[in-house]
C-alpha cells in the first residue's frame, strides 16, 4: 500500500525531473506591466522643459518638489499638495532620511533626537524584510505584532506603546506586504487616538499599494487626517511609490503630511539637497495626465495583468492542498503584490528548500520576519506579478507538491 509520504514523494519527483527554472519570489511587475508606461520614457520633450512656471532643467523649484507633482500625490494619498513632498525615485529611501532625521534631531514634537533614547519601533509580522533591515540598520529596536486580516493587532501596538522607548509603528496599511490585509476604519481611528508614552510616538504608513487593487477596491484609511482630527495633528506620515506604478526605482517617492511635518523635512532636505529630480516629476504628471483614464485607468490596466496571477495561485493550492487548512492556508489579497501562505505544519524552511530543488525559487523562509527567522517555521511569501500566467500555474503546483512531501516528512517522523 502506498504511504501518503510515496505518493507526495512520487508526485515531487515527477515535477522535478522536469527541469524546471522558474522565479516566483521577485515582488516585481511582469514586462507586460512596464510596457504600459513606455510613454513615459518620451513624456518631456526638448522645448517642452517648464513646468508651473518653473525650468525643470536648472536649479530653482524648491525641495518639497513640483506643484503639480504635490498635487498629484496629495491625490494619491488624499491630502492637499501642501501637506505632501515629493522626492526622488524610492519611497524607502525617503522613509530612511525621514526616520534618520528624526534619530539625529527628533521630529518637531520631540525633545531631541531618538537615537539618545535607544528607540524601539513596532513592525507587523509577517512583514516587509527591507523594513526590517532598514530600521535595524538605522540602530531601531523593533517590537513585532501580528498582522491580522483587518490591520495589525492594535491592543499589541497601544500596550507597546506604554513605554516611552517605542517612538512609533511602520507598516503598510493597504494591500499589507506580504499578506495583502487592508487596515480597517475602526483600528485606523484607534491608532490615530491613541494614548503613548512617547508626545512624540508617530504613525509611519508605507502606503505602497495604496491604489493598487485586483478588484472592487478597499477603503484606504487617510492617517494624516485621522490623527489632526484625533488631536494628534503631526503623528502620521504616510509614504507612497511609483515603483509598481510605472518603473520600479525608475519612477517617485513621496510623502504626505501635518503642514509643521512639512516645513521640518523641507528644511532638512534642504541642508542636503537644492531639490529633487524635476524632470522625473514632470515626466510622471505629463505621463499619467495623458494615459486614458490617468492614474485609475493606468491601475485598472494592471489589475487586468495581475489579477488572473492571483487568481490562478488561489485556484492551483486550493486544488492540490484542499481548502480545508490540513496542509496549509493562504491569504487571497484583493489587492497589492503578494500573497501569505502559512503551512500547518512547521516546514517552510523546508518547502523553499525542496522547491529551489525542483528548479522553482521561493522567497526565502523567515524573510518575513526581523532578523530572517520566522519563529513558527510556517510563513511563505508569493510573489506571482513577475513570470507569465502559465509560468505562475506551474510554479504554485510544484510549490503545493513541496507543501505536502515537506508536511508528510514532518508526519512521519
Ligand atoms: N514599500 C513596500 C511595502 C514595498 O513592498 C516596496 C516594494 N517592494 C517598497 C516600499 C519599495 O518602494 P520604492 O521602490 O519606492 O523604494
Amino acid at each position: 500500500m502506498t504511504t501518503p509520504l510515496a505518493a507526495a514523494q512520487a508526485a515531487y519527483d515527477e515535477l522535478a525531473a522536469l527541469g524546471l527554472k522558474l522565479n516566483l519570489q521577485r515582488g516585481q511587475p511582469s514586462d507586460a506591466d512596464f510596457d504600459l508606461s513606455d510613454a513615459l520614457l518620451t513624456a518631456v520633450t526638448p522645448g517642452e522643459t517648464t513646468m508651473d512656471g518653473v525650468d525643470l532643467r536648472n536649479y530653482p523649484g524648491g525641495v518639497a518638489g513640483l506643484p503639480s507633482a504635490r498635487a498629484l500625490f496629495g491625490r494619491y494619498l488624499g491630502l492637499d499638495a501642501a501637506n505632501v513632498v515629493v522626492w526622488n525615485n524610492s519611497s524607502l529611501e525617503l522613509q530612511a532620511l525621514v526616520l534618520g532625521f528624526a534619530l539625529l534631531h527628533g521630529l518637531p514634537g520631540s525633545t531631541g533626537g531618538w537615537v539618545h533614547d535607544r528607540p524601539k519601533i513596532v513592525v507587523t509580522t509577517p512583514g516587509y524584510d527591507r523594513h526590517f533591515l532598514m530600521l535595524t540598520t538605522l540602530g531601531f529596536e523593533l517590537i513585532s505584532v501580528g498582522m491580522e486580516p483587518d490591520g495589525p493587532d492594535v491592543a499589541a501596538i497601544e500596550a507597546a506603546a506604554a513605554d516611552p522607548a517605542v517612538r512609533g509603528v511602520l507598516f503598510v496599511p493597504t494591500y499589507s506586504n506580504p499578506g495583502g490585509e487592508t487596515i480597517s476604519a475602526e483600528k485606523a481611528a484607534r491608532l490615530a487616538e491613541m494614548v503613548t508614552a512617547a508626545a512624540d510616538f508617530t504613525i509611519f504608513a508605507d502606503d505602497a499599494y495604496r491604489v493598487h487593487h485586483l478588484g472592487q477596491p478597499d477603503a484606504a484609511v487617510n492617517f494624516v487626517e485621522l490623527c489632526a482630527a484625533a488631536g494628534h495633528p503631526d503623528r502620521a506620515f504616510a509614504f507612497g511609490s511609483t515603483s509598481k506604478i510605472t518603473f520600479a526605482s525608475g519612477g517617485l517617492g513621496f510623502v504626505g503630511t501635518s503642514a509643521a511635518n512639512v516645513a521640518w523635512l523641507s528644511r532638512l532636505l534642504s541642508a542636503q539637497s537644492i531639490g529633487p529630480n524635476k524632470v522625473e516629476q514632470a515626466r510622471h504628471v505629463r505621463f499619467l495626465a495623458g494615459y486614458p483614464g490617468g492614474l485609475d485607468g493606468l491601475m485598472r490596466a494592471h489589475a487586468a495583468l495581475i489579477a488572473p496571477k492571483f487568481a490562478a495561485v488561489d485556484e492551483v493550492l486550493s486544488t492540490e492542498l484542499g481548502t480545508d487548512g490540513s496542509y496549509a492556508t493562504w491569504t487571497t489579497p484583493r489587492g497589492g503584490y503578494f500573497s501569505s501562505l502559512f503551512t500547518t505544519a512547521p516546514v517552510a524552511a523546508r518547502v523553499v528548500e525542496l522547491a529551489d530543488a525542483a528548479g522553482v525559487s521561493l522567497t526565502p523562509a523567515g524573510a518575513t520576519y526581523p532578523g530572517g527567522v520566522d519563529p513558527d517555521n510556517r510563513n511563505i511569501r508569493l510573489a506571482p506579478t513577475r513570470p507569465p500566467l502559465d509560468e505562475v500555474r506551474t510554479a504554485m503546483t510544484v510549490a503545493a507538491a513541496c507543501v505536502r512531501l515537506a508536511t508528510e516528512e514532518y508526519r512521519a517522523r
